[in-house]
């Protein structure tokens, strides 16, 4: 038999390539924009017709590239971001496998168009098939503009195999918010058929993300951040009354590449632990940066996957990292992190001969940040640093059970513990707060606990305050080193004016000036340093509702609408200080126990009830 094995011509090959990198039209968006970054761009703009089947093209203002350059980029294995197999474990560009011009340029129409910085003119190529049709000296501007047309023509049966337009346009769309999104320092701009999509501007993480998914996102974003020495970690989960039911925005990015990684993502689920029910979803958006001989992203031609070296450990401090930021907001229901060391500690002293407890003492203790990173270069060494963040534990726990029995416990950082003598008879009252959730007061009597409401108990105390104004025609002001000058909305800017003289009486000084503008150079003393506008507008809000539903007497009305905008909130992490003078307060206050509309501000829990409770 006649020998039968021939190499297939590039074309061929470079069309089977095509298969596995390109595989629809938002496979080709992503290999431009990437270029583009790759290019040192800061304006990027994607223009897409008929879902791309027609046109995409993407026009950047990066470093452009020379004649040659431009005629080489099409080739097949052809690329300027590596040199050799080294610097695979070495990656800080996008691209690295040079096929993704190659393929384009095997199954479409591609017209490139490109000039380097300095020079007059630039070069033009239009290239089909793998095949250059036409090679010139062109003017256009600095920068790199691609167009692939009538992508698939020659192949088609994956022209045939395309979704319909709104599928294709909603994956291209999907690719350019991973790429925009996570490149906040470059400007995108996406256009479909002619119309704006996106128009993005340079700006934070945060604002990029708002930029994409839209204003209502600010509110939702909880901010995530932690560095250790085998990982940094920062970006935002959405607060878990925003899950969603389906996954919703789900973003890992590992140095700036939006990555796939069902570990990671189970890494966050558990961290959302109880808060979220079996089908909600929480949004994230994070990004990793890694020590790039840490990860292999060559594993898939879209590399969309990657491999950890240190998988095990990222998933710990990817959990931990986004546990400690629902923490830090108020959002962990149950006692956890500062709550769960701050009410247990205390009371396992009585309890002589427990064990070392297995909860956690410091919550700011970080187990990763001290490993150096050598020590965590091959997998088994990083299993024992794995390992060593629970012996860690230990020693600190044990720490701690020791020095309770020398009894001399310093209030634990971080921590709202404040007495150290928590079940001690015969210390003063007053000195046990401790503030749980952020929410409310717990305190001890004699007799018992009681549970105090720290917004409604603030609240109740500035109303009585306020009717106090109100009697004597006068509330104390505090001068602003800095009048502010506030706009209002028409409506709220006629208000004020009609309540001119009565929020005077609560203790604010401004004036009128011009249509729906006030000049605030004073305001109610116990204010301090908040947001002035928010609380007048919050008080002209709460007004409005209260007049049109309770009818309450103006004086009234305004009392407790400005008492409900200036409270302190639920969520205000308090200190003792701060927690100590509201308990004085509010017992100081004619009516402690409610709010005007009878709402509890205190409960009570009496002692014999808790001993029953506990069947004593
Ligand atoms: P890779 O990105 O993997 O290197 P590509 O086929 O995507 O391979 O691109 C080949 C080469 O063409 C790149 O290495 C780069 O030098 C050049 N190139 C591609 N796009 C651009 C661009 N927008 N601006 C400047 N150079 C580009
Ligand atoms: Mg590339």
């Amino acid at each position: 038999m006649s020998d039968i094995i021939k190499l297939l011509p590039d074309a061929v090959a470079n069309q089977i390539a095509a298969g596995e990198v390109i595989q629809r039209p938002a496979s080709a968006v992503k290999e431009l924009l990437e270029n583009s970054i790759d290019a040192g761009a800061d304006n990027i703009s994607l223009v897409i017709k008929d879902a791309g089947k027609a046109l995409i093209q993407v026009i950047d203002n990066g470093f452009g590239m020379s004649e040659t350059d431009a005629r080489l980029s099409f080739e097949r294995h052809a690329t300027s971001k590596i040199k050799s197999a080294d610097d695979l474990f070495n990656l800080s560009t996008k691209g690295f496998r040079g096929e993704a011009l190659a393929s384009v340029a095997a199954i479409a129409q591609v017209e490139l168009k490109t000039k380097v910085e300095g020079n007059d003119l630039g070069t033009q190529i239009i290239i089909e098939g793998s095949e250059v049709k036409e090679q010139e000296v062109c003017s256009c501007a600095k920068g790199t503009s691609f167009s692939i047309k009538n992508l698939f023509y020659n192949v088609p049966a994956r022209r045939n195999f395309l979704k319909s337009n709104p599928v294709e346009v909603k994956h291209i769309i999907e690719e350019f918010q991973r790429v925009a999104m996570v490149h906040a320092d470059i400007a995108f701009s996406m256009y479909n058929n002619g119309n704006e999509v996106f128009n993005l501007k340079k700006g934070s993480f945060r604002q990029r993300i708002v930029g994409v998914f839209g204003e209502r996102y600010n509110q939702k974003l909880v901010p995530v951040e932690e560095s250790t020495d085998i990982v940094s970690v920062i970006g935002f989960v959405s607060k878990p009354e925003f899950a969603k039911k389906t996954r919703g925005e789900q973003y890992f990015f590992v140095n700036d590449r939006f990555i796939k990684n069902s570990y990671l993502n189970h890494a966050i689920n558990n961290a959302f632990d109880q808060l979220l029910s079996k089908d909600q979803h929480p949004s994230y958006f994070l990004k990793l940066t890694i020590d790039p001989a840490k990860i292999d992203i060559n594993i898939h031609p879209t590399k969309t996957e990657i491999k950890f070296e240190d998988e095990r450990a990222i998933y710990a401090i990817i959990r931990t990292s986004v546990k400690q930021a629902l923490g830090k907001n108020n959002i962990t229901p149950t006692l956890d992190f500062e709550q769960e060391s701050s009410f247990n500690v205390p009371l396992m002293r009585s309890t002589e001969h427990i064990k070392a407890p297995t909860i956690k003492v410091n919550p700011s203790y970080n187990p990763f940040a001290t490993k150096s990173s050598e020590s965590s270069s091959s997998k088994p060494e990083s299993t024992k640093n794995w390992e060593s963040l629970y012996s860690s534990f230990e020693t600190e726990t044990t720490q701690l059970t020791s020095d309770f029995e020398n009894e001399e416990v310093e209030p634990l950082e971080d921590q709202q513990v404040i007495s150290t003598s928590w079940e001690d008879e015969e210390h003063d009252e007053q000195q046990t707060l401790i503030q749980l959730h952020n929410k409310f007061i717990l305190g001890q009597l004699k007799s018992g606990s009681l549970i105090i409401d720290q917004e409604r108990a603030h609240t109740r105390i500035l109303f009585e305050q306020y009717i106090k104004n109100f009697a004597l025609g006068k509330g104390t002001t505090q001068q602003l080193l800095y009048p502010e000058t506030i706009d209002f909305t028409t409506a709220d800017a006629e208000l004020l004016n009609e309540l001119q003289q009565e929020i005077k009486t609560l203790g604010f000084d401004f004036e009128k000036m011009g249509k729906s503008s006030f000049v605030v150079s004073g305001v109610p003393a116990e204010l301090k340093e908040q947001n002035v506008k928010q609380i007048i507008e919050g008080l002209l809000e709460q007004f409005k509702l209260n007049e049109s539903e309770l009818k309450l007497k103006k004086h009234e009305n305004l009392a407790i609408s400005m008492a409900r905008s200036a409270s302190v909130r639920s969520g205000k992490k308090m200190s003792y200080e701060e927690m100590k003078a509201l308990v004085d307060q509010l017992f100081a206050c004619e009516m402690p126990y409610s709010l005007p509309n009878g709402k509890p501000t205190i409960i009570t829990l009496n002692l014999d009830d808790l001993n029953q409770q506990f069947d004593y």
